[in-house]
């Protein structure tokens, strides 16, 4: 099976969304939880931005060691020397030189030709290898790029001694054929593109971002720019859980090999949220509060006879409560007294049949009968409260 590695970028795509700014030492905890959660790497900040972001950074390189720290810089002298010096303490290094390449971004924001960017890529890659033996470029807005210039930045990277090469859907524009098309041109049209590794990052504009993912790494990426929650700009970044699940629930479509601890994917999922301050949707794939729980009747039957009726991941895989059947407008006689089972409450047939109409009341105003509520009911009912 094919090795793949991930590529962290919470601690600074992540950081980009409005609102989601973090501490210095927020932002170490998270380094920590996401080491220990076992990604490759961990990009921790655009140092050049902000005093706190080096700050955290150096912080970082100092205290988190048995994983990669990047820092993210443009392909100019001033980043690369901020960046270069926060990572000194770091075990294992990389500098992330991203470089716009669609002509709307290389005119527009840079006001360059071609061989003008090339050249400023070319001495910026060099400079970096003298603080880093690892260097990566991120291609900026390559799916919109010119396709043959895109050809000669992936020249030019491997040329000044790039060692990863990331193909960047910056605006989540992408479908998974135009990703499949870049990556097979790219193999097919660059001499020695074996010597350097292939990237990819996506964004999440038209919900694309997992399975345009998904596909670089099947037609040739070896690494996934990702983030927990798919925190980041706009829609966000690719969500780390979903592609790791998707590889682990359809092996048979994405045989690849990486390090993650499944079980530890629920609580940084949790941790990135509260310090992000950036809540969950329950219904989001993997970490969602709904995604282990089945409120149908039918569904709550299902579960109860066999899990894999209507659950294709256990809420134990990845470090989630238990799977839970709350007790909702749709719920069955068979859900309601698995809960009270539960719950230690033991009623008979007709108790059963009278709390099954009691609660259809219930529901003209809540949506979800908790357990506090659940017990005052049979409390009301069997003591004629
Ligand atoms: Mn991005």
């Amino acid at each position: 099976m094919k090795k793949i590695e991930i590529y962290d970028t919470t601690l600074r795509d992540g950081e980009q969304a409005p609102g989601a700014a973090m501490s210095p030492d927020s932002k170490l905890e998270i380094a920590i939880a996401l080491k220990n959660l076992g990604v490759d790497t961990i990009e921790s900040g655009f140092p050049a931005a902000s005093a706190d972001d080096a700050s955290a950074l150096s912080k970082i390189s100092s205290e988190v060691k048995g994983v990669r720290i990047a820092a993210f810089a443009r392909a100019k002298h001033e980043d690369i020397i901020v960046a270069g010096t926060s990572l000194k303490n770091a075990e294992n290094s990389r500098i992330t030189l991203v470089m716009p390449v669609s002509d709307l971004h290389i005119h527009t924001k840079l006001g360059l030709d071609h061989a003008k960017a090339i050249a400023m890529l070319t001495s910026a890659v060099k400079e970096a290898r003298n603080y880093c033996a690892e260097v990566e470029v991120i291609a900026e807005d390559a799916t919109r790029a010119n396709l043959s210039f895109l050809c000669n930045i992936t020249r030019a990277s491997i040329k000044a001694g790039a060692r990863v090469l990331t193909i960047a859907d910056t605006v989540g524009y992408s479908t998974p054929e135009d990703i499949r098309n870049i990556f097979n041109l790219l193999q097919k049209e660059v001499l020695g593109i074996e010597n350097i590794m292939l990237g990819i990052h996506c964004h999440d504009d038209l919900g694309l971002a997992t399975i345009n993912t998904l596909t670089a790494l099947a037609v040739g990426a070896q690494q996934a720019h990702c983030t927990i929650n798919g925190l980041g700009e706009r829609a966000g970044n690719a969500a780390l859980e979903e592609i790791i699940m998707a590889i682990k629930v359809r092996v048979d479509m994405f045989p690849f090999m990486n390090n993650i601890n499944l079980t530890k994917l629920w609580p940084t999922s949790r941790l990135v949220s509260e310090i992000s301050k950036f809540p969950i949707s329950p219904n989001k794939a993997i970490v969602g509060k709904n995604a282990f729980a089945h409120g149908a009747g039918i569904h709550q039957d299902g579960m109860l006879k066999n899990t894999n009726t209507y659950q294709i991941i256990s809420p134990e895989q990845v470090g989630a409560p238990l799977s839970h059947m709350p007790i909702t407008r749709h719920s069955g006689r068979k859900g309601l007294s698995a809960r009270l089972c539960e719950l230690g409450i033991m009623v008979s047939e007709i108790q059963l049949e009278q709390l099954s109409l009691k609660i259809k009341d219930y529901f003209s105003h809540t949506a979800v009968l908790g357990d506090v509520e659940l017990i005052k009911l049979v409390d009301e009912m069997i003591f004629n409260k």
